[in-house]
């Protein structure tokens, strides 16, 4: 069985470190970019089951990524999670509107990451849907 892949595009090597550490003990298989332009020829080129979206991010921005991944057949259907800033007012509308599946502020629990990230793309067994 092919582990579950997810695509994380962050410039942030801080955070792109915790969520390492968060997806250690998990079946799931994690690739990485670290601005917006990489982040979409990876989710073409890899077709990940899910994308962890950073909004902020250098080239092309994660709302900008995000509308058009969503415009493309392969990733139409991808979940999307995008990673907003709690600091800046306006994030979640603009990533909901491009097309995100659900998103989480800045600073947020890994646990609650973790879960969403769960309830979106169940671990272990079936193909994913
Ligand atoms: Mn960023």
């Amino acid at each position: 069985m092919t582990a579950k892949t997810i695509l994380y595009v962050e410039d942030n090597e801080v955070n792109r470190r915790l969520v390492q550490d968060l997806l250690i003990p998990t079946t799931y298989r994690l690739i990485e970019a670290t601005d917006g332009e990489s982040g979409m020829v990876m989710a073409r080129q890899e077709h990940p089951d899910l994308i962890l979206m950073d909004v902020q991010l250098p080239k092309v921005s994660g709302i900008e990524a995000t509308r058009t991944l969503r415009g493309e057949p392969a990733t139409a259907q991808t979940p999307i999670i995008a990673i907003t800033s709690f600091a800046l007012a306006g994030d979640e509308e603009k990533a909901m509107a491009a097309g995100a599946t659900a998103y989480m502020a800045k600073p947020y629990s890994p646990r609650d990451l973790l879960g969403l990230i769960r309830r979106l793309l169940p671990e272990g067994g079936g193909p994913a849907t």
